[in-house]
């Protein structure tokens, strides 16, 4: 059997276990995808879940969103019958079951959720960074090895929200389409490890590496600045005003690394420009809140020590440099603060 993934944030603080409904555990560890395993629980009114039937696990998924995430039809059927709201749950970064879904590369279960009035534009704070979604494939080897099917899937969403309805929703498509634009190469890439000859690395890791190796001069991430650029090219629908700012964004933006990387261009277009900005994003996987600094250079950000590590290689050519620079700008600083106090 196959070992049990819940879609738990990866950074979660380990905590006593607490209590779960069997539910959960059927849905999550048992591989037959047999309704008759959990109906028991629905009919018996001494259990909790057959009047609270959108309870949720300490994640915050309801069972609805464990059998879309684990690509469970059958079951999915039966407790949006039972009267689990498609659109429920609250999971810590926003996910729906729809979004698990799309992530489990079951199309019968994305059609199901979509039949019974799943929100596809439910928002959440997905980062469509390279780094964080090969970061969140790490995290969870099941996807990895089923990418084909979340290659697929992704791109019938990217499809959807642009051709089959009348209400056009531009920024879901792009975002599905980015996320597929990715995650394809991530398969491609892997198809040629796996029939290359044995390396050290794991794959992942040295994809990774890939995206994040700069320029000689400054560590500039030209290889991932063009491969973004091209992702956004290749958006098959032209007339999207969205992809028409991207682009002009790009061709006004040239030199690399006198703008903002095109891996924030895409993220803001999606978030929203934030005017005012008060954290600083990771310097490997753009996550919009990175509390770590180096400690040497004080000029870098990281959401923790493993995007630090994996940054390192490149970093280390910098830091040095990076930290002389940012002794000079302290001094200017408290040498600005004495004058005015002179
Ligand atoms: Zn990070
Ligand atoms: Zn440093």
């Amino acid at each position: 059997m196959s070992q049990s993934k819940s879609p738990a944030p990866a950074s979660s603080t380990p905590q006593p276990a607490p209590f779960v409904h069997p539910v959960f555990e059927i849905i999550q560890n048992q591989a037959q995808d047999d309704p008759d395993l959990v109906a028991k629980f629905f009919d018996d009114p001494q259990d909790v879940i057959s009047s609270q039937v959108d309870l949720e696990d300490e994640n915050g998924c309801t069972a609805l969103i464990l059998a879309a995430w684990k690509g469970k039809p059958r079951i999915l059927q039966f407790l949006i019958d039972r009267g689990i709201p498609v659109n429920g749950g609250n999971h810590e970064h926003g996910y729906t079951a729809l979004h698990f879904a799309a992530l489990s590369g079951n199309p019968r279960v994305c059609e199901i959720l979509v039949q019974n009035g799943a929100n596809p534009e439910a928002t959440n704070s997905m980062n469509t960074h390279p780094v964080s979604l090969a970061l969140h494939l790490r995290s969870n080897p099941e996807l990895l090895e089923s990418i084909e099917k979340v290659v697929d899937i992704l791109e019938r969403m990217s499809n959807r929200e642009f051709k089959d309805r009348k209400d056009v929703n531009e920024v879901l498509s792009l975002k599905f389409h980015i996320i597929y634009y990715v995650l394809k190469d991530i398969m491609k890439q892997k198809k040629k490890y796996d029939d290359g000859p044995k390396k050290n690395t794991s794959f992942i890791d040295l994809w990774i590496k890939s995206m994040l190796t700069g320029r000689e001069s400054d560590g500039y991430p030209v290889f991932q600045e063009d491969f973004l650029r091209q992702g956004v090219k290749e958006f098959p629908y032209k007339e999207a005003q969205l992809f028409k700012i991207l682009v002009s964004n790009f061709s006004h933006c040239q030199n690399y690394g006198d703008s903002i990387t095109a891996a924030e261009f895409i993220n803001q277009s999606f978030n929203g420009q934030k005017g005012f900005k008060d954290k600083e994003n990771c310097d490997s996987c753009g996550n919009e809140d990175a509390p770590k600094k180096c400690a040497k250079c004080k000029s870098v950000q990281y959401c923790d020590q493993t995007c630090q590590k994996l940054h390192w290689f490149m970093h280390k050519k910098y830091c040095d440099k990076l930290k002389e620079t940012h002794l000079k700008q302290m001094e200017t600083i408290s040498k600005g603060a004495q004058a005015l106090q002179s």
